[in-house]
């Protein structure tokens, strides 16, 4: 099988995503060996959920600002992140209680989420303010190997 990309060139792997036969060099470009077109895909994918994250974060931090009448409101953009990061550890002894004990457990959620977002929410957009500069390089990295 030869190379999608070089016709002169055995295969000697394939694309990760796809399937495409792919040879040494162009196998070796990304990590697990990806085509170029599943590799683009992959960059505006990560980009725009990137760019999600980043105005949700925005708007939520507004939305805060107005709702608390305070410019510290957009702390509470923070809450969803929080929120997710709980979820992960939501301890099993609540599932038994009754209505009351939901309650006091949203409360009590509520309010870890709203303490863990205040750190958790520049933690994100550190994050995210990353990935988009290294998906940029990748996508750098993609132009220049087509043009070669
Ligand atoms: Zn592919
Ligand atoms: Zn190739």
């Amino acid at each position: 099988m030869a190379c999608f990309y070089h016709q002169d060139r055995v295969a000697t792997a394939v694309c990760n995503t796809c399937g495409k036969a792919l040879c040494t060099e162009c196998g070796s470009r990304f990590q697990p060996p990806t085509c170029m077109e599943c590799a683009e895909d992959y960059a505006e994918n990560v980009k725009s959920e990137m760019k999600k994250n980043i105005i949700i974060s925005v708007v939520l931090m507004v939305v805060g600002i107005i709702v608390t009448m305070n410019p510290l409101g957009f702390l509470l953009a923070g809450i969803p992140w929080g929120w997710s990061a709980l979820n992960k550890i939501t301890p099993a002894i609540f599932l038994w209680l009754p209505l009351i004990g939901w309650v006091i457990y949203f409360l009590i959620k509520l309010i870890i989420a709203y303490v863990i977002g205040i750190v958790a929410l520049p933690v994100k957009l550190y994050q995210w303010t990353k990935e988009v500069s290294k998906i940029k390089k990748l996508q750098e990295d993609i132009a220049n190997s087509r043009c070669a």
